[in-house]
């Protein structure tokens, strides 16, 4: 854990959720209505899925260059997320974060930990919540991305992650998701605009 550099009014907009709740389909209808906004590329140890690209969806790094990058200092947060995959946030993504152009994270939840401790006010962490758990096996069975063990490990993980819900800034329910992401909209919306009167 490093501290970062930091812009006189950083605006930071995390999306936490366990994989699954839909938190990356709520990234890209944020990302589309806040054209300002930019999304922090994380750093990360697991290959890249057929669609992804390098630099576009994550920077795809081998374990021991990420662990040079910790050396470096140049992680702002970093989690072993899943044996061996280690996934992290940048310092020189969240430094570019401005009053004009505030920086969407999409990061689980003790990432997201850290950096509510790190940024305070100047952070929000919503909470994207599957109606259960049962709703969020059949959304990573759909999904077919991941092989019977690794699904384990995500809904193992899913539930740990959901026991941290209340310690967000807010929680989004997924039940329906126009609904939802309406309810992340407005509550950026307020958080921006709350802090817009605030000069660096
Ligand atoms: P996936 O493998 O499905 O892309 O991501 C797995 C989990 O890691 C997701 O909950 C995702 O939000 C999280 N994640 C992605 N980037 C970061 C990061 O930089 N830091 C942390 N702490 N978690 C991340």
């Amino acid at each position: 854990m490093t501290e970062t550099k930091r812009n006189a009014n950083p605006r930071i907009v995390t999306l936490t959720a366990p994989s699954g709740s839909g938190k990356t389909t709520i990234a890209r209808r944020v990302l589309a209505a806040f054209p300002q906004m930019r999304f922090s590329v994380s750093a990360t140890t697991r290959p890249p899925r057929p669609y992804e690209q390098d630099g576009v969806h994550y920077h795809f790094l081998s374990p021991e260059t990420f662990r040079q990058r910790i050396e470096e200092g140049a992680l702002l947060e970093y989690e072993e997320v899943y044996p061996g995959r280690f996934y992290g946030t940048l310092v020189e993504e969240v430094e570019r974060a401005t009053t004009d152009a505030p920086v969407l994270l999409d990061i689980e939840v003790n990432g997201a930990r850290n950096v509510k401790r790190l940024f305070g006010d100047e952070a929000v962490v919503i909470f994207i919540q599957p109606p259960s758990l049962e709703v969020l096996r059949e959304r990573l069975e759909g999904r077919a991305t991941e092989d019977a063990d690794t699904l384990r490990t995500r809904l193992e993980r899913a539930a740990y992650e959901l026991s941290f819900a209340d310690q967000f800034d807010t929680v989004v329910v997924n039940d329906d998701l126009e609904t939802a992401v309406e309810e992340t909209l407005h509550y950026i919306a307020d958080f921006l605009s709350s802090r817009s009167s605030v000069t660096p």
